[in-house]
């Protein structure tokens, strides 16, 4: 650190040890654990992995939130059933919506007048969105905050990896994706910012015969274990394609969702 530090990271070029670009955590919240979910390219499923992520450590009994970071795509709010909630603000902060299940959610939709209208903001402005979700939300006492992260491994992405304290990431892909060159730039992306990779999810795997309830692998074998041992990545999960999701999710009752597969998933979640 030069004598002349100003503490200032985000103006100043140079390369020291202590630079960074962590925007403050408001003076009345704790958040013990934050965890990212990435994906290489939209629609894979990323926002219901981070809303089943978070649901399953809400039902273990923690205390959760969602910081939707996906500003220019957000879903969370809607599959929470907390879209058109009116916020407030103490006058200092602003005060997250709450599901009936004690979830508290920040998302863009929550703020705009019409939610159905289109983002076309540029990319310093959402990220600078997503610290403003961070810093200037009262989140109180959180032991686990899963951030719904920009989709893709671009400067979006980028600067809210450098922005918040992540302390894991979690990867997702669907089988139809170039998977391998899309988990290596993941990969890549976590490992330059020193940031664990806690594992990777397969979406949109097989969908289960109803009657018999055998596995049809709709868009081909999974390459997923050879990827994941690769990079040495732990795989947390395979998920079906279950029309009850979408469901749950259009009705924003996806604190609703049961699956057998689930318990596989939160047994997978332990470590985290
Ligand atoms: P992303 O965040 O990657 O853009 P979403 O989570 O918003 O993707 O999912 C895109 C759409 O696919 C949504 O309508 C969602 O409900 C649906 N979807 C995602 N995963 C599944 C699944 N496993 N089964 C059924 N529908 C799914």
């Amino acid at each position: 650190m030069s004598q002349e530090c100003e503490h200032n990271c985000e103006s100043c070029q140079e390369d020291c040890d202590e630079r960074s670009f962590l925007a403050p955590m408001n003076a009345h919240s704790h958040v013990k654990k934050v965890i990212g979910i990435v994906s290489g390219k939209g629609g894979v499923g990323k926002s219901s992995i981070t809303s089943l992520l978070t649901v399953l450590k809400q039902r273990e009994g923690y205390k959760v939130a969602v910081l939707d970071g996906d500003i220019t795509g957000p879903s969370i709010a809607k599959a929470f059933g907390v879209e058109g909630t009116q916020l407030y603000s103490n006058g200092q902060e602003i005060i997250p919506a709450q599901t009936a299940f004690g979830t508290k959610i920040i998302s863009t939709n929550l703020l705009l007048d019409n939610p159905e209208e289109p983002v076309v903001w540029r990319g310093p402005i959402l990220a600078g969105m997503v610290k403003q979700f961070w810093s200037d939300v009262l989140w109180g006492e959180i032991d686990y905050m899963f951030v719904d992260m920009p989709p893709g491994t671009g400067d979006v992405p980028l600067t809210v990896f450098q922005s918040l304290p992540i302390d894991g990431i979690v990867i997702v892909t669907s089988p139809q994706e170039l998977v391998g060159m899309i988990v290596e730039k993941a990969v890549n992306m976590a490992r330059k910012m020193n940031i664990p990779i806690l594992g990777i999810v397969e979406n949109m795997s097989y969908v289960e015969c109803p009657s018999c309830g055998q596995k049809i692998y709709v868009f081909g074998k999974s390459h997923l274990n050879d990827i994941a041992d690769k990079y040495d990545l732990k795989v947390l999960g395979k998920l079906p394609l279950d029309s009850e999701l979408t469901k749950l999710s259009d009705l924003g009752m996806i604190e609703d969702y049961q699956a057998d597969w689930l318990d596989e998933l939160q047994e997978a979640l332990k470590d985290i």
